[in-house]
């Protein structure tokens, strides 16, 4: 990744707020951001940053715990979850029961609406019977397929945003660069985006 620069990086998070609204937190992915870059964000304006790995999170924390607040975006083993337990104040991905079972702060059930096997997430049917088990679940979040066109989401962003107000849950994060648009049009209230803030 090439050196960020606080005033571009500034410039490109204020006019994704501003066009994604008031009500749409931004998270920052910031899996490609390396540990030493990761100040020029906070200098930029940046409040929220999501990590996927639970060994990057405890590092780039470490470094600049109060800088930001963090969430957890990435595939989260039950082993990682004691990292991720004190640092962050949500995960967005949770799918798997035994990490359910020792998270203590609030969370996203991830969901995988493609049924591609490869993929993580529970399925939708799923749904109702995590939220009987695990009533600390806040919403719902979901990573389409790669596609080049961002309409190509849309289908899948409306079904999670259905879920969700089906189940009587507020929370939806979906959306990256590539579809952020689409996904606030559908009711996303978390979006994720990385390449796009940072060129
Ligand atoms: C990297 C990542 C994003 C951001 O993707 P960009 O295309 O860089 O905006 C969003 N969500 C998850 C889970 C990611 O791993």
């Amino acid at each position: 990744m090439a050196l960020l620069n606080a005033t571009d990086v500034r410039e490109r998070y204020l006019r994704l707020r501003d066009e994604a609204g008031p009500e749409v937190t931004v998270v920052a992915a910031t899996k490609y951001v390396p540990l030493e870059q990761l100040g020029v964000l906070a200098e930029a304006g940046v409040e929220v940053v999501g990590e996927n790995r639970a060994q990057d999170l405890a590092a780039k924390h470490a470094r600049y715990g109060d800088a930001f607040r963090w969430h957890f975006i990435g595939h989260l083993q039950s082993n990682k979850v004691k990292v991720v337990n004190p640092l962050c104040e949500l995960v967005h991905s949770l799918d798997s029961e035994s990490a359910a079972r020792k998270l203590t702060v609030p969370a996203l059930l991830e969901v995988n609406l493609s049924g591609e096997a490869s993929k993580s997430g529970v399925a939708p049917e799923s749904v109702g019977s995590w939220l009987e088990r695990f009533p600390g679940i806040r919403g719902l979040m979901t990573m389409p397929p790669l596609a080049d066109d961002p309409e190509a989401s849309r289908p899948g962003f409306r079904r999670l945003a259905e879920l969700a107000r089906a189940h009587g849950l507020a929370e939806l994060s979906m959306g990256t660069s590539q579809d952020w648009r689409v996904a606030v049009e559908e009711g996303a209230t978390l979006i994720r985006v990385g390449s796009t803030l940072f060129g």
